[in-house]
C-alpha cells in the first residue's frame, strides 16, 4: 500500500499469471502454450516486416488483419474486433458490454481473471457453482442478469459444452451479451460463431496464443454483431490507439492464413491429449473430459499441491490452483510434445509407485 494510489487501486486483486520461469531445462506445462509453436510462414513475415517501416505508426484499425480473420470464419470485417491478447478484448468487453445494473453471472471456478476485471471496472458479479460433475449447467444461467460470461471448454476444467445448450442459453437470453470465451475451441470443442448472425448479443472471443502457437505476439480477436463491435471499439479508442504493433498485425495475419499448419498442429495436440488421459488414468488420477490441451486431473491418494511440488523436483511443472477449495486437488497440465508428456507421465509413475516414506522424505528413494 502507498498513500500515492489511488482508491480504486488500494482495493484492486489483481490476476496472478502462471509462472515463467527462466531456467531452461524445465518441462513448462504450466501455461497452456503450444508446444509447436508458430508456422514458419508467421517468422518469414515477422522477419520481413522487420525494418525502417518500423518508424511509422501502425494501422490503429488494423483493416487487413480483421478482414483475413473475416474470410477465414465466413464475416464481414465490421464483425470482427482485435487486441492486445484476448484478455486486453475481455477487460474492454467488461466495461463496454457487461457494465450494467444486474450482476455479470460467470462460473465459480472459471478463468480466474472474470472476477479481477469485475474489481477494476466496479461490476457485480454473480459465481453460478458448477454442477457435480464440473460442468456449466444452462439452467442454472437461466435468471436475470447484465451479461453472461464463461469460456467454452471450460477453464481450468477443460470440459466443453454442447452448442445446443449455448444456443438455448441465447434463446432464453436476448437482451444482456452472451460472452463465449473460446481460448481452447480449436482443440475439439463445437464453436458458437456459426450462432452470431442469428444472435446479436452474441460475443465470441478467441486468442492466437494457444492454438496458433503465438502467445508471445499478444493478439486476440473477438467476433459478433456490428453493434457490439462498434461498442468495443469505442472503449479501445478511448484507451489506445494501437493495441498491436507492426510485428504483431503481420504475423497474426500469417498465422490465420496457414490453416495447413494450424490444422496439422492442433490435430497432433488432440491425439497427444488422448494418449496422455490414457496413461495418467492407468496411474489411478481421474481426469475430467477435456476438450482443450490441457487436462485436469488429480489422484485420490495425493494432495495437489504436494503433486506440483514432486513434479517441480523432477523439472516439470504445472498449475496448481488453491482456491476454489473444490479443485485443490486437481493439476492442471498442458499438453506438450509426445516425449514431453512421456515424462510426465514418467515422473508422475514414479511418485504413484514410490513408497509413501520416500515421497515425504525427499522425493528421491531412500534405503
Ligand atoms: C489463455 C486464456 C486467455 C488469454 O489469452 P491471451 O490472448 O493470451 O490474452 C483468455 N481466456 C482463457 C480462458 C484463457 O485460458
Amino acid at each position: 500500500m502507498s498513500r500515492y494510489w489511488s482508491s480504486i487501486t488500494r482495493q484492486l486483486t489483481p490476476y496472478v499469471p502462471g509462472e515463467q520461469p527462466k531456467l531452461a531445462d524445465l518441462i513448462k506445462l504450466n501455461t497452456n502454450e503450444n508446444p509447436y509453436g508458430p508456422s514458419p510462414r508467421v517468422l518469414e513475415a515477422l522477419h520481413a516486416e522487420v525494418g525502417d517501416g518500423l518508424r511509422l505508426y501502425p494501422d490503429p484499425n488494423c483493416d487487413a488483419l480483421k478482414t483475413v480473420i473475416a474470410g477465414q470464419y465466413g464475416m464481414a470485417a465490421e464483425n470482427v474486433f482485435v487486441g492486445n491478447g484476448s484478455d486486453e478484448i475481455l477487460a474492454h468487453v467488461f466495461l463496454a458490454l457487461l457494465k450494467h445494473d444486474l450482476p455479470v453471472l460467470l462460473p465459480d471456478i472459471s478463468y480466474s481473471f472474470y472476477p479481477v476485471y469485475c474489481g477494476l471496472y466496479d461490476i457485480a458479479y454473480t459465481a453460478v457453482p458448477l454442477d457435480a460433475d464440473f460442468r456449466i449447467c444452462v439452467d442454472d444461467y437461466l435468471q436475470p442478469n447484465g451479461g453472461i460470461v464463461f469460456p467454452n471448454p471450460n477453464a481450468p476444467t477443460g470440459c466443453p459444452l454442447a452448442l445446443s445448450e449455448i444456443e438455448r442459453l441465447l434463446q432464453a437470453n436476448p437482451d444482456s451479451v452472451v460472452v463465449i470465451d473460446e481460448a481452447y475451441v480449436d482443440f475439439g470443442a463445437e464453436s458458437a460463431v456459426g450462432l452470431i448472425a442469428r444472435y446479436p448479443q452474441l460475443l465470441v472471443v478467441h486468442t492466437l496464443s494457444k492454438s496458433r502457437g503465438l502467445a508471445g505476439l499478444r493478439v486476440g480477436f473477438a467476433l459478433g454483431s456490428p453493434e457490439l463491435i462498434a461498442g468495443l471499439t469505442r472503449v479501445k479508442d478511448s484507451f489506445n490507439s494501437y493495441p498491436l504493433d507492426k510485428l504483431a498485425q503481420t504475423g497474426a495475419i500469417a498465422a490465420i492464413r496457414d490453416s495447413a499448419y494450424f490444422d496439422a498442429t492442433c490435430r497432433q495436440i488432440v491425439r497427444s491429449r488422448e494418449k496422455l488421459v490414457a496413461d495418467v488414468s492407468r496411474l489411478g488420477f481421474v481426469v475430467l473430459p477435456s476438450a482443450a490441451n490441457f487436462i485436469f486431473a488429480r489422484h485420490p491418494r495425493f494432495e495437489g499441491e504436494r503433486l506440483a511440488a514432486l513434479l517441480r523436483e523432477r523439472h516439470i511443472i504445472v498449475r496448481h490452483f488453491r482456491q476454489p477449495q473444490r479443485i485443490a486437488p486437481f493439476l492442471r497440465i498442458t499438453v506438450g510434445t509426445d516425449a514431453q508428456c512421456q515424462a510426465l507421465a514418467d515422473a508422475l509413475a514414479e511418485i504413484v509407485y514410490m513408497p509413501p516414506k520416500s515421497i515425504v522424505a525427499s522425493g528421491t528413494p531412500s534405503c
